[in-house]
């Protein structure tokens, strides 16, 4: 039988295929995603041309598709990099069984008009729903995984969360990060946040994007943390506080002012002289400081729980909003909690992504949104994926939704595409099924 070709897509295809074979994914099974470099494929095609440097990917794009099963399938997503999809994988143990495979296969010589070469492979492996049930994630996940298969010189790696932090260190990403800024590497994206009440959208996250000349785009999971660890946190906080509030100006009142939100570490509600920093950047771009939120994990708060309480009523009385964040992750008591000076929580993400399959999951969701309501707080929902969520969420009374469904974080043009698009058509058009 002749076997599909190996097709040459781009990242964002390979998350379309990605989200629709997780939502046909059965309960028991799981989805595994290799990203499978040539690291010597650039020296090759320096040394033996363009046309030598074509053939070699599709005699190795040729091997890979005889080494995958029917069901699986593979794309070439850039010049030297190759992404395969596992469908229905059962465990780990199959996924580290494809890579070895595939990597034995990969590096069987191959001509090149009279010489042989070999070419240098080396794979990076995430799963869902182990990992993570968003495709984005899953890819950023993979890529995090080959970093670390590169760090360790073994042929594949799969992903784990101690995993990232240890490459982030040993990357030396931190001397990087110091220069990021000056090199204007950082971006703001904006994710919506919809209120149910209305169904018009009424503020928006400011999630941080790193684009790193050498490794791509790192995910804020990987440098947030470290920044936070190696005293590189304020400069990055000071960066996103001035960002959002320039770029919020700019954004379309279709619905009045929106209010935009920026999220801090422990370190920053530690170290820094955050209300200061606020007052100080509020000034300079003449934003009201009721448009603003300012998020921290309840676990943050939970780490120094007087300090945060502090600078959070600091907050409250300029008239910043106060988010707690991640709620429902960080075991704070009550006893605790009736003290916070918050206006919102948000509900994490992990508890609404599979609500409606899990009663447990809802109970949580239920039971945070009855809390928020005794102490006057308005609740944000995040990782809103589909519509029935939705429709869910704004019956158990929640006020704000944010997630997928809506939109995809943005960056700001496309933000504010986005907003004019939305000012245009009914709700339901705008989501994204
Ligand atoms: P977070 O504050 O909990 O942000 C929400 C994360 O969920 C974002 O990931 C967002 O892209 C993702 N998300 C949004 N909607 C959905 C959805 O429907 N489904 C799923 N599965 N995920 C969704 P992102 O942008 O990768 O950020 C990860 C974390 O990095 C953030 O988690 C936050 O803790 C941190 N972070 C991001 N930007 C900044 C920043 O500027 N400063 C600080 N201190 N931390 C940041
Ligand atoms: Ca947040
Ligand atoms: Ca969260």
């Amino acid at each position: 039988m002749e076997s599909t070709p190996v097709n040459q897509t781009s990242p964002s295809v390979l998350i379309s295929v990605l989200c629709n074979a997780m939502k046909d994914l059965p309960q028991d099974k799981s989805i595994g995603l290799l990203i499978v470099h040539i690291e010597n494929f650039d020296r090759l095609v320096s040394a033996f041309g363009h046309r030598m440097g074509g053939n070699l990917i599709s005699t190795l794009a040729t091997r890979l598709r005889e080494t995958i099963r029917a069901r699986d399938v593979a794309m070439r997503i850039s010049d030297s990099k190759f992404a395969v999809i596992v469908n229905g994988a059962h465990n780990d143990g199959h996924l580290m069984l494809a890579a070895g495979k595939m990597s034995q296969t990969l590096e069987q010589p191959v001509t090149l008009g009279d010489h042989n070469v070999a070419a240098a492979s080396r794979c990076g492996m995430a799963m869902s729903p182990q990992h993570t049930t968003s495709a984005e994630e899953l890819l950023q996940h993979a890529e995090t995984a080959l970093l670390a298969a590169v760090e360790n010189n073994t042929a594949y790696e799969l992903y784990s969360k101690e995993k990232s932090n240890d490459i982030a260190d040993a990357l030396g990403l931190e001397i990087e990060l110091d220069l990021a800024i000056a090199r204007g590497e950082f971006e703001l994206h904006y994710q919506p946040k919809i209120s149910t009440e209305s169904l018009t959208p009424c503020g928006a996250e400011a999630l941080i994007r790193w684009h790193n000349p050498n490794r791509g785009l790192i995910s804020p999971d990987i440098f947030i943390p470290m920044a936070d660890r190696t005293g590189r946190i304020e400069p990055i906080t000071r960066f996103v506080l001035n960002s959002a509030l320039r770029e919020a100006a700019d954004w379309p009142t279709h619905w009045g002012e929106l209010s935009v939100a920026i999220n801090v570490t422990p370190t920053v509600i530690d170290q820094v002289d955050l209300p200061g920093m606020i007052l100080g950047a509020l000034g300079m771009w003449g934003a009201e400081a009721a448009r603003l939120f300012v998020e921290i994990t309840e676990g943050a708060i939970m780490a120094n729980p007087e300090a945060s309480l502090q600078v959070l009523k600091e907050l409250r009385d300029l008239d910043v909003h106060v988010s707690i964040d991640d709620f429902g992750t960080g075991y704070s008591s009550l006893a605790y909690f009736k003290n916070i000076p918050a206006d919102e929580l948000k509900i994490d993400k992990s508890f609404v992504v599979n609500m409606l399959e899990d009663a447990g999951d809802e109970q949580i969701v239920r039971a945070v949104i009855e809390l928020a309501r005794s102490f006057g707080l308005a609740v944000t929902a995040e990782g809103v994926e589909d519509a029935k969520t939705a429709s869910a969420l704004g019956s158990l009374g929640c006020d704000r939704l944010q997630g997928y469904y809506y939109s995809r974080p943005l960056p700001q043009q496309a933000f504010i595409a986005w907003l004019d698009d939305f000012a245009q058509t009914p709700v339901a058009d705008n989501s994204r099924s």
